[in-house]
């Protein structure tokens, strides 16, 4: 009776870890971008690029807005926000960022809003629901019918895509090349881990999926050697994140070594747990800007840039945080307790940080 209790018990702990483990299908292309070659400009570091976006939500016909895979507004605005947050070193968990790291942690300059014009010139709110019969979404009906139905221009918009993705892949995203097509050209990630909070779901639940994926839009490889599976010769090319064996999952204690080194597995570019990813290196800052200037240089003096003044006709006006200050009115350094957040509408919202 013992082994035959086992053999239950066994197989129900390995789909529950199969459906909590992080997997990213990114996709690289044989012609090298800027990433990899020494041709790239030098980039201008001091100015903040804002990148608009645009969300397609795939979800099943007979689910109203809010409902199912068929996100709110509210919950898709979340993401916007953790992205804003993970790329100005806003975000909550920065503050868990070990002291060996923090000499190297960037803001990377980089915001993003919901689109207020789409790329013709009409009105709109950045998002673009696609109703769709089927209980997953399968990477080639993406590539097939999808994404060519939906998408926007990327070299001014940047499309994010929201399905119940199938065939094991959590997200996956286009690093920058020429060869991509432009209506492949952007990032794709699971509903059910969109957005902060709401409908999104543990472990992924606090918008970073999106972030990682975007890290690879830019051009941002992961912190391990994924090209060759597995080294200490090769990893991301970047320079202030160590050489790493392998991925981390969940949430590992700190320190862990390999390569002779300390991880960072709590960069954004690793696979552990939303909770315990909380920052970009200087490096992969640099490294993204470049990109922007040499790959994706139409959305510097972008004519799509994001229009918070004009009125958005249907749901609620995107909000922007443009400043977070602690209860004494000070620039808060996001320490444990309360902040509090202003946004450009007037409006503030506390939050309260526990470490
Ligand atoms: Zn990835």
């Amino acid at each position: 009776m013992r082994h035959l209790l086992f053999a239950f018990i066994i197989p129900i702990f390995l789909i529950s870890q199969e459906n909590y483990k992080k997997t990213c299908g990114v996709k690289r292309n044989l012609i090298q971008s800027a990433t990899k070659n020494n041709t790239i400009t030098k980039a201008n570091l001091s100015e903040i690029i804002t990148i608009p976006v645009h969300f397609i939500i795939v979800h099943k016909p007979n689910e109203e807005i809010g409902e199912g895979r068929n996100l709110s507004y509210e919950q898709i605005y979340s993401q916007i926000e953790v992205l804003n947050e993970d790329f100005r070193k806003l975000n909550p968990s920065f503050i868990n960022t070990p002291d060996e790291f923090l000499p190297v942690a960037a803001d990377c300059m980089i915001e993003f809003c919901l689109a207020t014009i789409d790329e013709y010139g009409n009105s709109t709110n950045g998002i673009t629901r696609y109703p769709y019969d089927s209980n997953q979404m399968s990477e080639n009906y993406w590539e097939d019918v999808i994404s060519q139905e939906t998408y926007w221009d990327p070299k001014y918009f940047l499309n994010i895509w929201v399905a119940r993705l199938g065939g094991g892949n959590d997200g996956f995203a286009y690093m920058p090349s020429d060869n991509v097509p432009l209506y492949l050209d952007g990032v794709v990630v699971k509903d059910r881990y969109v957005g902060r909070g709401g409908s999104a779901q543990w472990p992924f639940d606090e918008g970073h999926l999106t972030t990682h994926e975007v890290g690879h839009w830019l051009g941002v490889d992961h912190t391990w050697d994924s090209w060759d599976n597995y080294s200490c010769s090769i990893d991301d090319g970047i320079e202030d994140t160590p050489e790493q064996y392998e991925e981390y999952y969940d949430c590992p204690s700190y320190p862990q070594y390999s390569c002779d080194s300390s991880d960072m597995f709590m960069n954004f570019m690793d696979y552990v747990d939303d909770a315990c990813l909380s920052l970009w290196t200087e490096g992969q800052k640099n490294l993204m800007h470049n990109i922007i200037q040499n790959d994706r240089n139409e959305l510097l003096n972008n004519p799509y840039n994001c229009d918070n003044s004009s009125n958005i006709s249907e749901e609620i006006k995107p909000r922007k945080i443009i400043q977070t200050i602690d209860l004494l009115g000070r620039p808060s350094t996001h320490q444990k307790g309360f902040n509090i957040k202003i946004y450009n509408d007037g409006s503030v919202k506390k939050i309260f940080i526990i470490k």
